[in-house]
């Protein structure tokens, strides 16, 4: 396994459609990186220069001590799994599995060694000598997955791996690509668009929009600090509710007017977060995650933190529900007031987003409350 460094990476394709743009990534030995984003924000076009299958036009490509710009994709070492499996319909598991190994010339019975070790890995061992065709999108999965163990790359490069399997099958590929790779500890580049997948399987996450790179952090953190709007509206599902409002001075605390409602930002909070009082009277963004709102005749009862609106629709997800509702306009709060003033300084500024569409999500003891 190797350190994988981007610095500075960009590609312009040749009819000037500009793919990504300075790419800094330092990933480190045995790191899962998730790089996420919406579709066309760059994210295979990042993953295919690391592999060697697109040129690089700008920066510095490093696998671990060299510089690998212009090192063919045979030489670079790297495993890539793709979307489509890419497994050789005519092959049967075995030399599917086994050749990446055959092009090397590696001694038969290594071979074997390797690709029955893979196999009892990844639980393939009975279908070794069946042909793709016959066997399920997660086998065929496990197979592709299989190449690229056999090879003992420094780095594994996987390109959403799971999008072709149904629900259900990827939640489960989805923990077995974890353990996998925990147990293997090879570097991995892992591109998603699904933000599950992302937080689940990534130790740090990378975060692309247009090419450019937004925050690049472990899962926890990206949820807790988001750096920008784009990263706070993306990461979290349900989204996150983003509400237009004008910070307000009230005392040495403050509030955000939200079209005839208003919600408290503790004196704490400003003396905390000093750039607060910049915005003061300005448009902000307040940002509510959904778990952060409960029912009002469950909650704290306080009116700091009371927002009334009409329920316009109601999900039940089985665990919990989620409730729409329109701001501004039947009783909802948010509970945590702190949580909520803490999202509120998290971005402040620059929004954008309408009223509107707001979801809380509600636990079973509230619904039987
Ligand atoms: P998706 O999730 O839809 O696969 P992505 O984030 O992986 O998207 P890329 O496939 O890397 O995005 O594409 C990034 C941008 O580069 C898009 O605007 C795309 O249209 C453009 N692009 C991709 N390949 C080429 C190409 N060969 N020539 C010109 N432009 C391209």
């Amino acid at each position: 396994m190797a350190r994988v460094h981007l610095s500075g990476i960009g590609k312009t394709y040749p009819d000037g459609t500009s793919a990504v743009t300075g790419l800094d990534l330092d990933i480190a030995e045995g790191e899962f990186l998730v790089l996420v984003g919406p579709s066309g924000c760059g994210k295979t076009t990042a993953l295919r220069m690391v592999a060697g299958l697109e040129e690089i036009s700008s920066g510095t490509l490093t696998i671990g001590d060299r510089v690998v710009n212009r090192t063919p994709a045979r030489d670079r070492d790297v495993a890539m799994v793709f979307q489509s499996y890419a497994l050789y319909p005519h092959l049967s598991v075995r030399d599917n599995i086994a050749f990446g190994l055959q092009l090397r010339k590696l001694p038969k019975r290594e071979i074997k060694q390797r690709v029955e070790d893979a196999a009892e890995t990844l639980g393939l061992t009975e279908h070794l000598d069946r042909r793709p065709r016959n066997l399920s999108g997660g086998q065929r999965q496990r197979v592709a997955m299989g190449r690229a163990i056999v090879r003992q790359p420094q780095a594994f490069l996987m390109d959403e791996p799971l999008s072709n399997l149904d629900a259900k099958l990827r939640v489960q590929m989805r923990a077995e690509i974890s353990r996998l790779q925990r147990d293997l500890a090879v570097t991995t580049v892992y591109v998603t668009h699904d933000q599950v997948e992302a937080m689940t399987l990534g130790d740090r996450v990378a975060v692309l929009k247009k090419g450019v790179l937004q925050q690049v952090a472990p899962p926890q953190e990206l949820y807790d600090h988001p750096a920008n709007l784009f990263v706070a509206g993306f990461i979290g599902s349900p989204a996150m509710n983003l509400l237009q409002g004008r910070l307000e001075a009230d005392g040495s605390a403050a509030r955000v007017e939200l079209g005839g409602q208003s919600l408290a930002v503790p004196a704490a909070l400003m003396a905390e977060r000093p750039r607060l009082r910049e915005y003061l009277g300005r448009e902000v963004a307040l940002g509510i995650r959904p778990e952060d709102m409960e029912d009002a005749e469950l909650g704290t009862g306080d009116q700091d933190t009371l927002l009334t609106s009409t329920t316009d629709l109601v999900e039940a997800l089985g665990p919990e529900l989620l409730v729409h509702f329109q701001l501004p306009a039947p009783p909802v709060v948010t509970e945590d007031t702190k949580e909520l003033a803490r999202d509120a300084g998290a971005e402040g500024i620059d929004a954008a987003a309408p009223y509107s569409d707001v979801i809380a999500r509600f636990s079973p003891r509230s619904r039987t409350g």
